[in-house]
């Protein structure tokens, strides 16, 4: 008789052993359908050795139900999962899942039926219909993904079946996809680029887990350079996942692959349809998806042949995951390149501190690019003391940035305007008794949003429509917006100048993948003036008659006092200033602050990112902090305020006492309420020698807690509130 150990999806199950009946055929990382009690599992058939297990006698088991018809996951894919469940803490079935990607997927191939427009168009239609046929130009969906996607009922659309003016289609759901083709347009690359092009090319081709570190500032062809490592999987069929931080972002990106490789390559986000989603993830598995951008879920996929692995932005903290399993993406690719004996890029014009302490390790292969690509210069850089060029009263744009706004305006050149706040206003109170609207579930202001005429809460989405009196003292139109948002200085800018045509980029405006391609095409085609937008405009965006950037508020992100908080604010202002003079005409970038004096500042202001970096290095040496030493937190909630101190209390009173480890708190996180929840953390900072998970292991593994209580780890946490 063969017996197997599964890992079943289900993180409150330990691993359980099954008899494998007559005539199937399991192997490690096969998929299967189990028995648990009355009902069915899915897990995944794991080495016993591994995966520790109570031992049942053989006549206790029973059978498996069915292997499911797809490939099992690969040693090197297992392994992973293990190491990502290990160092960040988190169950294993919990890991395991973010391999599934799409549960229709395990199901097999088959058809489906879409719809789409039959080209009929009658004289007479109901109100209803017309917004329909607009809506639905193009498409090819299920009825219920047109009905979302034209905002009109599935009983429209199937009425409008019925008359003809939508038709089936039959669709395979594993249709190909088209394919990529190595040397579909070579690019003219410069001398440095094609060096570092031809050690990616080199490193694809003899295979072998290397970790290169692309450090190139902003404009310099990074993405042109890693694209010909890319060519080179394609040319020995293996296959490529490139993640990026925002799938918001990859207008841009999608053009260029494109023009270089022919073919768009295959998406991989959270907000694909379910028929694309089975689509794909088939498609990643049998080795047909030749290239798959996605942002940090893709990580996890079970890809048959990847042969490189390309982390773009890969400063950006979005690929840190703040919730479940919370793991940082860039760092896990690193180990994904690592089972798989494969290259892996991390590309980035402000790379991570981490990043760097490594590459001067020597762990990671730096390749630097300096120049930009075309000969075009990098901007020159102006710091406007806020405390001389003073804005008027209810005014944010300083006398000095007004003037140069004014002359880009009349040379017919475009500006864009950062300040990295969504809304109106961060805070609205009342004049006559000074009450502050705040979130009923969080620790937060609420933000005006002028556009929509609402109050919102940014950590909960919590929303009411703009109040016509106060609630505490009734008085009638008294709220006084404090400060500015992207709107307000959208606002300002009109005002000054009635002319100027003004596109605002936050995600409030960009909120499908349409519109951000609108406001591409709206700026290359000279549409638009002035863009003033969030971090959304900081990334990716390549506009030649962009030449002026002004940066509304340097000193908003060294607030908060977090030790990242200089590195990030460098990042995002050297970033956004990367947007100015990438065509023939130089660029220049104004940065507003109230303090020249910060490191910060200073470093963006000579353009000396190595004693930037070397300040911000010895900073955190001294602190212990990371790289140099390591940090994790402990985030206890409940929505019971008693129950979550009594909780962290008594992890506090357990606390381990270890000569590498120094453990604060527990206190009231700085977000004391979020979403409803009650919070408490703890911050523990270890040496590197420390064992630092088996420590947190050892420490909560036997504390017992009521239901209401969630106890979360975050390892390597960018995340204190
Ligand atoms: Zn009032
Ligand atoms: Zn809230």
């Amino acid at each position: 008789m063969q017996r197997v150990r599964l890992l079943v999806f289900n993180a409150a199950l330990g691993p359980l052993d099954y008899r494998v009946p007559e005539g199937m055929a399991v192997e490690p990382g096969s998929i299967v359908v189990a028995p648990l009690g009355p009902r069915q599992v899915l897990g995944i058939v794991w080495e016993p050795e591994r995966l520790p297990s109570a031992d049942v006698p053989e006549s206790k088991l029973r059978a498996l139900f069915e292997v499911l018809p797809v490939p099992p996951f690969s040693m090197a894919l297992r392994r992973l999962i293990e190491w990502t469940a290990d160092y960040y803490c988190a169950p294993l079935a919990a890991v395991a899942r973010m391999a599934l990607g799409s549960m229709a997927a395990l199901k097999g191939g088959g058809t489906t039926t879409e719809y789409r427009l039959t080209g009929h168009e009658p004289a007479r239609l109901t109100p209803q219909r017309a917004a329909a046929m607009d809506a639905l130009h193009g498409e090819q969906a299920t009825i219920r993904e047109l009905a979302e996607r034209a905002s009109v009922s599935e009983g429209v659309l199937r009425g409008m079946v019925g008359a003809g003016l939508l038709e089936p289609v039959t669709v395979d759901l594993d249709r190909p996809y088209p394919k990529a083709r190595p040397d579909h347009a070579k690019p003219d690359l410069e001398p440095d680029q094609q060096a570092a092009a031809d050690t990616f090319a080199e490193a694809v081709r003899s295979g072998g887990f290397q970790p290169f570190l692309l450090d190139g500032v902003t404009g310099s062809g990074k993405t042109e350079c890693y694209f010909e490592g890319v060519s080179a999987a394609l040319a020995s069929g293996r296959q490529v996942l490139v993640l990026l931080p925002e799938i918001a972002l990859t207008e841009n990106f999608l053009r260029r692959f494109e023009a270089r490789f022919g073919v768009p390559p295959v998406l991989w986000h959270s907000s694909l349809k379910s028929s694309e989603r089975r689509r794909a993830w088939r498609a990643i598995v049998s080795g047909d998806a030749q290239v798959v951008v996605g942002a940090r879920s893709a990580l996890f996929m079970p890809f048959a042949r990847l042969g490189l692995i390309v982390v773009d932005e890969a400063h950006e903290v979005s690929f840190k995951q703040d919730d479940g399993v919370r793991y940082n993406a860039r760092d896990v690719a690193v180990i994904r390149a690592r089972f798989e004996g494969i290259p892996v890029i991390l590309a980035s014009a402000t790379p991570a501190l981490e990043s760097m302490q490594l590459a001067e390790a020597g762990i990671y292969r730096k390749i630097e690019l300096a120049a930009r690509f075309g000969g075009a210069e990098l901007p020159a850089i102006e710091i406007v003391d806020l405390r001389t060029s003073i804005p008027e009263r209810q005014r944010w744009l300083s006398p000095r940035l007004v003037s140069e706004l004014k002359d880009r305006l009349l040379k017919g050149e475009q500006s864009l305007l950062f300040l990295n706040r969504r809304g109106y206003a961060p805070l609205t109170l009342c004049r006559s008794c000074g009450h502050r609207f705040q979130c009923p579930h969080c620790t937060a202001w609420l933000v005006e949003h002028r556009l929509s005429r609402r109050l919102a809460c940014h950590h909960c989405g919590h929303e009411v429509p703009l109040p016509d009196k106060c609630p505490e003292c009734a008085a009638p139109d008294c709220m006084v917006a404090c400060g500015p948002g992207v709107e307000r200085i959208a606002d300002e800018v009109a005002e000054r100048f009635p002319e100027a045509r003004v596109a605002l980029v936050t995600s409030d405006t960009m909120n499908a993948p349409g519109k951000i391609a609108e406001f591409v095409e709206a700026v290359e085609n000279g549409m638009v003036d002035v863009i003033v937008g969030t971090q959304l405009v900081t990334k990716g965006y390549h506009f030649p008659e962009l030449t002026l950037v002004g940066v509304i508020d340097a000193d908003l992100g060294l607030e908060g006092g977090d030790l990242r908080a200089g590195e990030r604010t460098y990042q995002q202002i050297a970033q956004v200033a990367g947007r100015a003079g990438r065509g023939e005409k130089p660029g220049e970038v104004l940065i507003q602050t109230r303090h020249p004096e910060a490191p910060v500042i200073a470093a963006l202001a000579s353009g000396d990112r190595d004693s930037f970096y070397e300040a911000e290095t010895q900073c955190r040496r001294d602190a212990g902090a990371p790289p140099f030493g390591r940090w994790a937190a402990i985030i206890v909630s409940s929505e019971d305020e008693a129950e979550a101190r009594e909780a962290a209390r008594a992890i506090g009173g357990t606390r381990p006492n270890l000569p590498d480890v120094m453990i604060l708190g527990p206190a009231p996180a700085p977000m004391a309420l979020l979403r409803g929840r009650h919070r408490y953390r703890l911050l523990i900072n270890a040496r590197r020698t420390a064992e630092l998970q088996k420590v947190i292991r050892q420490w909560l593994g036997d504390l017992r807690f009521p239901s209401g209580v969630r106890v979360g780890i975050d390892i390597d946490p960018y995340s204190f509130i």
